[in-house]
């Protein structure tokens, strides 16, 4: 394979620049040509392609964000549109490509390796880590890091005042982000889509901690269960203690990698251009028990997401 492209597709993630290094500079390793597309499926659609050298990725392995930038592109999933992407990809010789986004975009990576065979690789770019087949996706250390942060400047500020934090993350099925951050910045309580509340029990919960001395608490809630402004507002007709409410937002998809996610951006990157100098297509790398792997993409994306209910446990076992 002699020309591969590269893009960015779906919400943007902390290490999706340090991916797109690695990718380029081994594509160079392998002595390829390699093309950014920019804007994701639908720059590949409007021709906007360019050329990728050893320079154009320097000094971007700790940035946030995309210097690809990232869209989502609903003519992707038109037969029309999957046909005017494979056109640009043969206006420029490109053989094989490297998606790097979620479970949306590896759809339609499955569709350019099985529809129209270019060979094509799924890196998991998204802060959710929602996705089974691998242990971690690319953005969700940086995330759940950038939480922490904020987290802790809540508890300050909220012990201070003997109050009550309700803060909003990221995780519409998904409450990977509360679950981590949860448990390390000591949070009492976090309220995520895998598991129902009793709001009762939550104010039981706070009434205990405050008997035994506690000054504060936080409560997590992903965003796919509630909003932190409404569940303050339930919350705070229900309790006399005095609740604020924090949604981080946007914030949490920015900022420089954590050294978690540079790794995961270099082996990640690397592992896929060793697969499409292979001449192997329609495969998601991943990390799984430390090792990083590569399986069927479409097998990647089918697998159900299981909720690491015994992590749940121990946060109620150890933030009393
Ligand atoms: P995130 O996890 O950040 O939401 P994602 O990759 O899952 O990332 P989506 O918006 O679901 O984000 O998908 C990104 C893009 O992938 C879509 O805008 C569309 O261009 C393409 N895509 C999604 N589903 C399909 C599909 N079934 N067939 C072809 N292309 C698809």
């Amino acid at each position: 394979m002699k020309r591969i492209g590269l893009l960015t597709s779906g919400g943007d993630a902390p290490g999706m620049n340090a991916a797109i290094r690695a990718v380029v500079r081994s594509g160079i390793y392998f002595g390829m040509e390699v093309f950014g597309i920019e804007r994701g499926y639908a720059g590949l659609m409007d021709d906007n392609v360019i050329p990728m050298e050893m320079r154009s990725v320097s000094n971007i392995v700790q940035c946030g964000g995309t210097r690809l930038r990232t869209a989502r592109c609903l003519e992707m999933m038109t037969k029309e549109g999957q046909e005017k992407a494979v056109k640009t990809l043969e206006k420029h010789g490109i053989e094989g490509l490297v998606v790097i986004g979620g479970d949306g975009s590896f759809r339609g990576a499955k569709t350019l390796s099985e529809d129209y065979g270019v060979p094509t690789i799924g890196i998991p770019g998204t802060i959710d880590n929602d996705l089974e087949y691998t242990d971690y996706t690319l953005g969700f250390d940086t995330a759940v890091n950038t939480c922490l942060d904020i987290i802790n400047k809540l508890r300050d500020t909220m012990t201070s005042h003997e109050r009550v934090s309700v803060v909003e993350v990221m995780g519409r099925r998904c409450g990977d982000i509360a679950l981590y951050s949860g448990i390390a910045s000591g949070a009492e309580i976090i309220v995520v889509p895998e598991v129902a509340f009793d709001m009762q029990d939550i104010v039981d919960r706070i009434n205990r901690s405050r008997e035994r001395g506690k000054h504060s608490n936080i409560i997590v809630v992903a965003e796919g269960v509630m909003g932190a402004d409404e569940f303050a507002k339930q919350l705070q007709a229900n309790t006399t203690h005095s609740v604020r409410p924090t949604c981080i937002g946007h914030v949490q998809r920015g900022g420089s990698p954590t050294m978690a996610d540079r790794m995961l951006a270099a082996q990640f990157g690397n592992k896929a251009v060793r697969l499409l100098n292979e001449g192997i297509g329609n495969r998601a790398v991943g990390i799984r028990d430390n090792k990083i792997i590569d399986m069927d993409i479409i097998e990647a994306v089918s697998m159900k997401k299981t909720f690491n209910y015994e992590l749940y446990e121990t946060l109620q076992m150890i933030s009393m």
